[in-house]
């Protein structure tokens, strides 16, 4: 079977690290990890300011390797809380630490949701006028600031690193490190100037932060740095809040319906729907289905880049705001986006390899509770995909890139989709790690049985093969289907297909189940499209050995529609019962207080914070101290607002 083979990312050996994934490669030193003096102040900090009992996986070991003054490489996977990992030691270690991010909308954020927790932080970036440049200055001067963002562009103006080290810096840390990195899928060559830091002042601890990095690329970010003996930490790609389901595609539209049906709220009152993003190939796509859902009465606007940029703007704003709970983009949409509680992300078509995948995906759920990921695909996307590709290297054959290694990403890509196997562990393999997880993961389509197989699967496929080879092997599959379906239409009576042995075998069929069929055997690699003027279907090696019966195969039905009690089973943290009433009412105050204070409302309280008061129900500052997610400076403000809105609920008695 193809997906045995699923290419793992090429190794670097030159670099003499350790290439498998890791936890700690060398003891920390210096910190009372186990439990001493520095240990209490961690948490004790932690939970003062940012009201976290505990911590995440990792969060611990990267702090502790700041707070010891060690080089570090930290990746983790969105979501998993890297901004505390050098947001506590910042505050706890000496001088100023400098954050290097290449997303100012993601530093303002940042800032923003630091000063909600009453730490002082400051950006410093091109896009500021000089008065406010100057305000900063100011703040840092009086040594007002302890974290200081900083983007790239400030990295190569000259002197900028000697006003850092003037100003004290104590820790630089590098955020999106694969920027630096030719082999990440985001260089950025001023990211190349700080490994000059590391030369102008060895002293300076430098800690490194990415989300995706191969350990090719990880190699690359240590040697550019100049990181020099590096705690390397590697977390878990796998995401187990999320649950990710891969169907063939028929009517998009009902489908797509059909998973905001499952994200709307119980009790059906304004800004009744959770928030998510639908991926789709083309601008052309993305309008289409745009207007058509807002034809359907769904609240929901277009993102891509034949918007104006006003239009842009306006319409991440609103997803950014809560004020839209829906976003209909290409893949233009996202970098930048930081909003936590995206509870579904939607592929319309197949994405182009299964890093953009990854990435697009991991966009929701990165609070921690459960969310979805469903993607509706077709070969045809792998055809459509494929014949972009191959014409932008007959026209620009110098920036055309790897051809080859472009279309195998996609040919992977479709084994994914049409396979199946558990989704979480193909892509935690994809990235280079083992699967330690259970046997059923219990938070995708294979291991929820949301396939079912085909009993008399090899039977089938070989109805399937046989039509293929009768028709000379040279038509696509929407015709062989027709044959198989036993059509009488003009064009297969004109090619005598209807008196082949293999017309009519499916009969009993469906048109969505025999394309479906089709489409598992491309992705099982028994049959192969050749495109030329059209696609069209061939037998492989494996194909013909599965006609001759030397082999067996496996297929699945198409999957029922999904109840809305079916809802994502994925394996995030399991709160109390909370109550959705209350819920709402929490998030519509938060949308209030976002908007007077003009911060994105996740920086406020998170949807994890305000389902465990909607669970607990606290009406003490006491009682609402023990939230997770409510800190010293929170409790002050806004707590109290929020307090009263639960005694309000409570006393209604709706509860
Ligand atoms: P990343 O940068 O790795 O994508 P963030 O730093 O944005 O992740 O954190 C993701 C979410 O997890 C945020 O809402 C943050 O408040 C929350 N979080 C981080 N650490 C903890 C913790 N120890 N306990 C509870 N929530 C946490
Ligand atoms: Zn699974």
């Amino acid at each position: 079977m193809s997906f045995d083979r699923t290419a793992t990312p090429a190794r670097s050996d030159t670099s003499g690290f350790r290439a498998v994934r890791t936890t700690v490669d060398a003891p920390v030193q210096g910190t009372g990890s186990h439990g001493g003096a520095n240990s209490r102040a961690v948490d004790e900090l932690v939970a003062r300011v940012w009201g976290f009992d505990s911590f995440r996986p990792m969060q611990r070991e990267a702090i502790d390797a700041s707070l010891a003054g060690r080089d570090a490489l930290i990746v983790l996977a969105t979501g998993s809380g890297k901004s505390l990992c050098y947001q506590a030691p910042a505050l706890l270690r000496p001088g100023l630490t400098a954050v290097v991010s290449p997303l100012i909308s993601l530093m303002k954020d940042q800032v923003a949701g630091l000063e909600e927790n009453g730490v002082r932080a400051a950006m410093l970036s091109s896009a500021q006028d000089p008065d406010e440049r100057r305000a900063v200055r100011a703040k840092l001067a009086a040594g007002d600031v302890k974290l200081l963002f900083v983007s790239p562009e400030r990295l190569v103006l000259d002197g900028f690193f000697d006003e850092l080290l003037a100003l004290g810096l104590g820790t630089l840390v590098v955020d999106e490190a694969h920027c630096i990195s030719h082999w990440g899928h985001d260089f950025r060559p001023e990211y190349r100037r700080l490994g000059e830091l590391r030369v102008r002042a060895p002293h300076v601890p430098i800690q490194a932060f990415t989300a995706t990095a191969t350990p090719r690329v990880q190699d690359d970010v240590v040697r550019e740095l100049g990181l020099v003996d590096p705690v390397r930490l590697v977390g878990s790609f796998d995401r187990p809040n999320l649950t990710y389901r891969l169907r063939p595609r028929g009517d998009l539209v009902a489908q797509v319906l059909e998973v905001l049906a499952r994200h709307r709220r119980e009790d059906g009152g304004e800004r009744a729907a959770e928030a998510g993003i639908v991926y789709c190939l083309r601008r052309r796509d993305v309008d289409e289905l745009a207007a058509e859902l807002v034809r359907r009465g769904v609240d929901c606007v277009p993102y891509h880049a034949g918007l104006t940029p006003e239009e842009r703007e306006r319409n991440q704003d609103r997803f950014v705001n809560d004020e839209v709970p829906l976003v209909v983009a290409t893949v233009a949409f996202g970098m930048g986006i930081d909003r936590s509680d995206v509870r579904f992300v939607i592929h319309a078509s197949l994405p182009k390899g299964i890093e953009q995948y990854s990435q697009e995906t991991g966009r929701a759920g990165r609070d921690g509770l459960p969310a979805e990921c469903v993607m509706f695909f077709s070969t045809a996307d792998f055809v459509t995909w494929r014949s972009l590709v191959e014409k932008s290297a007959a026209e620009e054959p110098d920036a055309a890139g790897d051809v080859d290694g472009q279309i195998e990403r996609l040919a992977e890509m479709l084994r994914f989709a049409s396979g199946a196997r558990c989704r979480h562990r193909v892509l935690v393999e994809h990235f280079g790690e083992t699967w330690t997880g259970a046997e059923r993961c219990g938070a995708c389509d294979v291991c929820l049985d949301e396939l079912a197989r085909v009993p008399d699967a090899t039977v089938v496929a070989q109805k399937i093969l046989s039509c293929v080879v009768r028709v000379g092997q040279r038509y696509g599959a929407a015709h062989v289907a027709d044959v198989l379906r036993g059509s009488k239409s003009e064009r297969i009576r004109a090619a005598g297909h209807d008196q082949l042995s293999t017309h009519g075998l499916l009969a009993a069929h469906s048109m969505r189940e025999v394309r479906h069929w089709i489409d598992q055997l491309i992705g099982n690699e028994l049959l192969s499209v050749d495109s030329g003027e059209f696609p069209t279907l061939r037998l492989t090696r494996d194909g013909v050995a599965v006609l001759r019966g030397e082999r067996q195969t496996v297929l699945f039905a198409l999957p029922a529609a999904l109840k809305k009690s079916e809802r994502a089973a994925a394996r995030g943290p399991v709160e109390g019962a909370a109550d959705e009433g209350l819920f709402e009412r929490l998030r519509t105050l938060r949308r209030e207080l976002a908007r007077q204070r003009g911060v994105p409302p996740y920086l406020i309280f998170n949807d994890r914070t305000l389902a465990a008061m909607a669970s607990a129900k606290p009406t003490t500052p006491e009682a609402l101290a023990t939230i997770p997610g409510v800190g010293e400076k929170k409790l002050v403000d806004p707590g109290p607002a929020f307090l009263a809105e639960i005694a309000r609920h409570v006393a209604s008695g709706t509860t």
